[in-house]
């Protein structure tokens, strides 16, 4: 008797991505459990999701060595012997996983980790566009690693036969990771367009016997057609003959969802890009992304008939901020990195530099303050080694930070306050509380000038000559404040304040900031600067003139925090005492009041350039002082 028919199969693809050394249900930032992170959570969903279906490839998308303090600690601390497995690779095996490819973060501890790290991989680690030296086209690129693989697998068809099938599994990642990682790639690694690389490769891994190509996709739904390199080109890549399904992320986003509605190229309900089936799936273990496959075996060879995208999410969100686990953690999974997740929790409790002065945000608002200054530095030190051999490398560098903790809603005791001597790992956390990522903006003084004055809204219109005026609106988000690093400035308070609340310019004729002067010098408002700032300022975050899409010359891959860990563990030491650069402009027979936390008593002696004395409690358990202008 013989079937009627072709052979059909179904195939479960199984995707992670952006893991970013999530093994543990952990945050080590707060050094808690945390029910929204971990491979162990979705690798029980891999596991169910497995167990579903007769036929499963499980994938990994790439991002996975780096972005969490136990990926600091093995990079920074231990290190790996040759030979040994990086706790993160056990992990993804034990999960199940059985391909990954190269996400721009497995770069920023270097080429030797990364080459220590790849030695050990229990699977194959695909990338068809990064090289250690390109040729004539990209067939004759000497690529870093295998640019794609053929895995060998017995499947079931739908009769109940053994089916040997060859998966092409081929990689791709962002070419902007030459300009990420530029200090430690320069002349070593090289980059090729994603879909330039495709056009080519697919072919090839046709050629070589692939069934079924899956691309590992290390890069955001983007532009439907190609532009030359694009740093997310998954939609593109959609549209390049020979791929049959692709895992994309990078972006950390979710798909199929709504969030992609409208999209050219797009489908997010089907979830596909430029008709081929994707999903991409969150970040850090949050969800696992499936692709149902149907397989139909015909003349030509196996052919995708149907897809269906679908993502499975490790937790839900409850009322409010309550988070609600939708799995328990898969043990083998936790037991793979038990002893590393132990050593981890020591790392981050243990110094990763020591402070000269201590750090604290009290007076973050009425003088030029530790706690600004230091995360203040550390941007325009990456900002400044980012734009180096760019067309931006002469402009000078400045840097905008605010004091995120500084006291208001937030209550009396919301403020940064380390003490002088070792820092731990946790405690940077505490200077640097959201998710942020460095960027870089290119904007004129006369823009400076706007993005200062926008700022110093914050503060009420003082009348000269009456004494205890209160200083602060309590209503205005400390967050929309910035302090301007690089260059000095005075600040008028008996002017009204230029911008309103939300930012829009309410006085025209008004101007606060005097005397902005850059090495001395007062400024041109047409002379250009770089100014080092954060992802939700540039995109508009508070409305300063420096959202301009065109401002944005460096949207860097790294948290601001990142970028402040890293600044101290590579001073060892860091001496908080701030520049000083700018102090309200003195208005003789003049007081106001300032209310911030009670903690502020005992750094009174560590302000500089200000006459300020305590007055006594102020309402809502906050301290409250004098200052004489
Ligand atoms: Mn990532
Ligand atoms: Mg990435």
């Amino acid at each position: 008797m013989h079937s009627k028919g072709p052979t059909m199969l179904q195939l479960r693809l199984i995707a992670t991505t952006d893991l970013h050394t999530h093994i543990y249900p952990y945050d080590y930032f707060a050094d808690r459990s945390s029910d929204a992170v971990g491979l162990a959570r979705a690798a029980s969903l891999i596991e169910a999701a497995r167990a579903e279906v007769a036929n499963t490839l499980v994938l990994d998308n790439g991002d996975f060595l780096q972005g969490n303090p136990l990926g600091d600690y093995m990079a920074y601390e231990r290190g790996l012997r040759p030979g040994e497995r990086h706790p993160m690779l056990r992990a993804m095996a034990a999960a199940g996983i059985e391909a990954s490819t190269l996400g721009n973060h497995e770069f920023n501890y270097g080429l030797e980790f990364l080459a220590l790290t790849m030695a050990g991989a229990p699977f194959p680690i695909v990338s068809a566009n990064l090289a250690t030296a390109l040729g004539a086209n990209p067939a004759e690129d000497r690529n870093l690693v295998p640019p794609y693989a053929l895995l060998e697998r017995d499947f079931l068809d739908s009769a109940g036969n053994r089916q040997r099938l060859q998966i092409g599994v081929i990689g791709f990642a962002p070419p902007q990771i030459l300009q990420w990682d530029h200090h430690i790639l320069r002349g070593r690694l090289f980059a090729r367009d994603i879909v330039e690389a495709a056009q080519a490769r697919v072919p090839e891994l046709r050629a070589a016997g692939a069934d079924l190509v899956v691309a590992l996709c290390h890069s955001g739904i983007g532009p439907a057609a190609p532009e030359r390199g694009m740093e997310n080109a998954a939609t593109a890549l959609g549209a390049v003959p020979g791929i049959d399904a692709i895992i994309c992320g990078h972006t950390h986003r979710l798909f199929p969802s709504e969030e992609f509605a409208g999209l050219p190229g797009c489908d997010p309900v089907a979830g596909r890009l430029n008709g081929t089936p994707a999903v991409m799936a969150g970040s850090w273990g949050s969800h696992i992304g499936l692709i149902d496959l149907e397989l139909s075996h015909e003349a030509t060879g196996w052919r995708v008939t149907s897809a269906h995208s679908s993502l499975r999410a490790i937790a839900r969100r409850g009322a409010g901020e309550a988070v609600l686990p939708a799995v328990e953690s898969a043990p083998r999974v936790l037991e793979a990195a038990r002893a590393d997740h132990a050593e981890t929790l020591a790392y981050i409790r243990r110094p990763v530099g020591r402070l000269t002065a201590p750090l604290h945000s009290y007076f973050a608002l009425v003088v030029d303050d530790p706690s600004v200054q230091i995360v203040a530095a550390a941007q325009s030190a990456y900002v400044a080694e980012m734009l180096e051999d760019t067309e931006y490398a002469e402009l000078p560098v400045l840097s905008a930070a605010g004091p995120f903790k500084a006291g208001g809603r937030g209550g009396p005791d919301y403020y940064t306050d380390v003490p002088a001597g070792d820092l731990a790992v946790k405690n940077v956390a505490d200077l640097y509380i959201y998710p942020n990522t460095i960027t870089a903006v290119k904007i004129t003084g006369a823009e400076l000038k706007e993005w200062l004055e926008r700022s110093v809204a914050l503060y009420r219109r003082i009348v000269p000559g009456v004494a205890d005026q209160m200083l602060l609106d309590p209503d205005f988000p400390s967050y929309n404040y910035d302090v301007i690093e690089g260059v000095s400035y005075e600040v008028d308070l008996s002017r009204p304040a230029r911008y309103d609340m939300a930012g829009r310019l309410s006085a025209p004729e008004a101007h606060r900031i005097l005397n902005l002067r850059f090495a001395g010098r007062e400024i041109d408002p047409a002379a250009e600067f770089i100014v080092a700032t954060n992802n939700y300022r540039a995109a508009g975050g508070g409305d300063f003139p420096c959202a301009r899409p065109d401002a944005v010359v460096l949207s860097g891959p790294d948290t601001n925090r990142d970028v402040l860990l890293r600044y101290i563990h590579n001073l060892g030491s860091v001496d908080p005492t701030p520049m000083g650069n700018w102090h309200f402009a003195p208005l003789p027979g003049t007081s106001v009041l300032f209310d911030t936390g009670p903690g502020a008593r005992a750094h009174l002696d560590e302000v500089k350039g200000l006459s300020i004395e305590e007055v006594g409690p102020a309402p809502g358990g906050f301290l409250r002082f004098r200052i004489r202008l």
